[in-house]
Parts: structure tokens; C-alpha cells; sequence
């Protein structure tokens, strides 16, 4: 019998672990799941990001060293910083003129204001100090950031991606410098490692169907409690506002994406999404682009035929600071909130939104539920109360899922424009690698 497709077999993971979580929670089996279940979910995530510095390290330089001169390396940078700037301003405007449209805020009453201001007050002010450490840095902080005053120090916190990234750049620059007989050695050492690594996810990918099952029980046990018809009741309560969220972002995965990737990456949109689809899986049940890198990665190299030397240098940099899901989100819940409390933003705060929430996406860190933090920073600006992120707290969780889809969708889709217009895409004969069953 013909295996079952990986994607398959991840959906098939999903769609029962959100079945699982229900039942646990009206039988009684919360503790069971969080004791028996939830913890495989912890693994699996653990497995990926145990992956990823070694994996952007060794890809990166590798990848570096096979261009043939450094002035191609500094096109290629601006190509994908420019598109990563201009993929996140078009998601935010798309966030603010569907949210002035549909004006979902105005719906909401004070009552309700009120009670959900103390309901979620205690996370509200962890969120708000969370971003008050912030945004007390100097303006050129997160420059400095970028560069590492020890490599093992970097490489030893997935959250100093950008770090590895400088010193991977650096030492694959260093090596197309030095004579050829001394760095062959070095390329080919790496070369080596990297195709190790690229089986390590091959290897833990075998476990994405149990491990996504396991994420997705623990997920909707934590959210429901044992009263699910609750936790359903509290969605539909802020139904408006995850709509026009949901609906910006199906915008971007249907219309936005599809066009760049058919125009210039030249490439069937179909044969785009089945290559990436267990990355969006995984972005769906991890909330994290860090997490998903590696997939995003294997899937963009070895389904999609993009060269290493893009994928290597524009996919780690796209999950650190390339998040329309996340920017399109914070335009978006900024307006909620403010037409929620009866304000009226002029045309010049609203464009003061794509500026900060274009800076705050590009900040927020790749892991579950970094985009809400800085929302915070974007409502300050704006002079919207901070408070009000309490009216979006309780559906925060399922939107990271799909905002964080959107993040790792929009990376892949600038690596493949990127690709396209560098002669770096090579697709596989598809059914070779069973993209076609
Ligand atoms: N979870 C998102 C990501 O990792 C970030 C966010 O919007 O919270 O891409």
C-alpha cells in the first residue's frame, strides 16, 4: 500500500488532537492530557528548535561560500530586506483599511469593556512591563543586538538567531577570501554537516503527526478547562474582530502571496503551497516561526528546488524579522480597541500604525505570543489605551496559529521570488519527491 503524504499525515495529527482536547475536556481527561499527552507536544517543539541554530549556522556558511563574489551576496540582501519591508507595509495598510471598513470595535460595548478589563487584568500588566523593557532600549539597540561579543554565547539562545546569522555571514564571507586549496577543506567539512543536519529534520519530521496530536490536545485542554462550551462561547464574543483578523490574513495566503508567486517566482501556486505545507502545519500548531525554521528550510530546498544560497541567508533572517501575519494583526487589534473606546484616529495616526507596527513586527520574536507584547508598543505611539489589550487577549492564542502561518508563508514566498529572479530555482521532478500523491 502506498504511504500516506507527510501533509496528510500531519492533518490527519491536527485534526484529531483538536478532537482529543474536546473530549478530554467534557470526560474528564484534562489531567490525563497534560500529564500523558501534552509533554510529547513539548518534545516535538524541543526536537526542532534543538535543530535550528545548528541548521542556520551550517546552511549559512555553506551557502555564503559557494557564491561566486561578495557583491552578489549584498544584492541578494537587498532584494530580500526591500521585499520583507514591502510585503509587511502592504499587510498592515490591508489590516487598517479592512478594519475601517468593517469596523469591528464599534460593536462592542462599554459593558463589556469593563469586564473584560478586569477579567484579563493581571496579563494585561505582564504584557504591558514586557514591553516597557522594551521600549526603554536606545534607538539603535537592536543594532547592536545584531552583533554577538561571544558565538557560543549566541548559538547557546534561539532567540540570538540574528547573531548566529552575523557571525555565519561573516565567517562564509572570510572563507570565499582565503586561497582555494585551504578553504576546500573547510566547504567541504561543512558541506558534509549540513546534509547531516538536513536528515536530523528528515528524521524528526517522522514524528510530526504525534507531535503536532500532542500539541493540539494540550492546546485546546489548556484553552477549554473542563468547560468547553465556555471557551467556545468567549470566542464567539470576540468573533468580529478574530474575523476581520482571519479574513486580513486569508487575504494574504489567497490574493497577496499567490500573485508574487506566480508573477515573479513564476511558479504554480498549487505546487508553492503542497511543497510548504507541513511548514504551515507546523507554524499552525508550534505558534512559532523559529520552531518551524528547519521545515521551512528542508521543505523550500528540497521540494520547492530553491537554491541553498537563498534559502540559507533569507529564511532565518524572514522568521526573525519578516512577519505580516503579525504586523497585519497589531494594525488591526490597534483600531479594534480604539474604535472600542469610542475613538476617532485622524489619517495621521493611522499611518503613524504602519510605521510602528511595520517596526514592531520586525521586533517581535519568533515564539508564541511575541506580537501581543508588541502591540503594546504600537498602542503607546498611537495614544490608544493600554489597557485595551485586554479586549483581545482571550482569542490571542488561536490567532498567533494562523498569523504565525502567514509569517512563515511570506518568508517562503520572498525566498521564492528572491530565487527567481537570481536563477537560483531549481524545481525537483515533482513526483520524484511524491509532491503529486
Ligand atoms: N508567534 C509569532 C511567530 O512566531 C509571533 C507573534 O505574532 O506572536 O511568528
Amino acid at each position: 500500500m502506498k504511504k500516506l503524504a507527510l501533509h496528510w499525515q500531519i492533518l490527519i495529527g491536527l485534526t484529531l488532537g483538536v478532537v482529543w482536547g474536546f473530549v478530554a475536556s467534557s470526560y474528564g481527561l484534562i489531567e490525563f492530557t497534560t500529564d500523558w499527552i501534552k509533554p510529547f507536544g513539548t518534545i516535538f517543539i524541543n526536537l526542532l528548535k534543538l535543530i535550528a541554530v545548528p541548521l542556520v549556522f551550517v546552511s549559512l556558511i555553506t551557502g555564503v561560500a559557494s557564491l561566486s563574489d561578495v557583491s552578489k551576496l549584498s544584492r541578494i540582501g537587498t532584494k530580500t530586506i526591500g521585499l520583507y519591508l514591502m510585503t509587511t507595509v502592504l499587510a498592515v495598510v490591508l489590516g487598517l483599511v479592512i478594519v475601517n471598513v468593517v469596523e469591528p470595535g464599534k460593536a462592542f460595548s462599554p459593558e463589556k469593556r469593563e469586564e473584560f478589563k478586569s477579567q484579563f487584568a493581571a496579563t494585561t500588566e505582564q504584557r504591558s512591563s514586557a514591553a516597557a523593557a522594551v521600549d526603554q532600549q536606545g534607538p539603535l539597540q537592536a543594532l547592536i543586538d545584531i552583533v554577538p561579543d561571544n558565538i557560543f554565547g549566541a548559538m547557546t539562545s534561539n532567540s540570538s538567531m540574528l547573531q548566529v546569522i552575523f557571525f555565519a555571514l561573516l565567517f562564509g564571507i572570510a572563507l570565499i577570501m582565503i586561497p582555494k586549496d585551504k578553504s576546500s577543506p573547510v566547504n567541504a567539512f561543512f558541506e558534509g554537516v549540513n546534509l547531516v543536519v538536513l536528515k536530523m529534520v528528515d528524521i524528526i519530521m517522522m514524528a510530526a503527526p504525534y507531535g503536532v496530536f500532542a500539541l493540539l490536545a494540550g492546546l485546546v485542554v489548556d484553552f477549554a478547562g473542563d468547560d468547553p462550551a465556555a471557551a467556545v462561547e468567549l470566542l464567539l464574543v470576540l468573533g468580529y474582530y478574530g474575523i476581520v483578523v482571519t479574513a486580513g490574513l486569508a487575504i494574504m495566503m489567497l490574493v497577496v502571496y499567490p500573485i508574487l508567486v506566480t508573477t515573479i517566482g513564476k511558479t504554480k501556486y498549487t505546487d508553492f503551497f503542497k511543497g510548504i505545507f507541513p511548514a504551515q502545519m507546523l507554524a499552525l500548531s508550534t505558534s512559532s516561526s523559529a520552531a518551524t525554521l528547519p521545515v521551512t528550510m528542508e521543505r523550500c530546498e528540497e521540494r520547492l528546488g530553491i537554491n541553498r544560497e537563498i534559502t540559507s541567508f533569507v529564511l532565518p533572517l524572514g522568521a526573525t524579522i519578516n512577519m505580516d501575519g503579525t504586523s497585519l494583526y497589531q494594525s488591526v487589534a490597534a483600531v479594534f480597541i480604539a474604535q472600542a473606546y469610542g475613538m476617532d484616529l485622524d489619517l495621521m495616526t493611522q499611518l503613524g500604525i504602519v510605521m510602528t507596527a511595520t517596526l514592531a513586527s520586525i521586533g517581535a520574536a519568533a515564539v508564541p505570543g511575541a506580537g501581543v507584547v508588541m502591540l503594546v508598543i504600537v498602542l503607546q505611539q498611537a495614544g490608544i489605551p493600554i489597557e485595551g489589550i485586554a479586549l483581545i487577549l482571550a482569542p490571542d492564542r488561536i490567532l498567533d496559529m494562523f498569523r504565525t502561518v502567514v509569517n512563515v508563508t511570506g518568508d517562503a514566498t520572498v525566498a521564492m521570488v528572491v530565487a527567481q529572479t537570481e536563477g537560483q530555482l531549481h524545481p525537483p521532478v515533482l513526483e520524484d519527491v511524491g509532491l503529486h500523491d
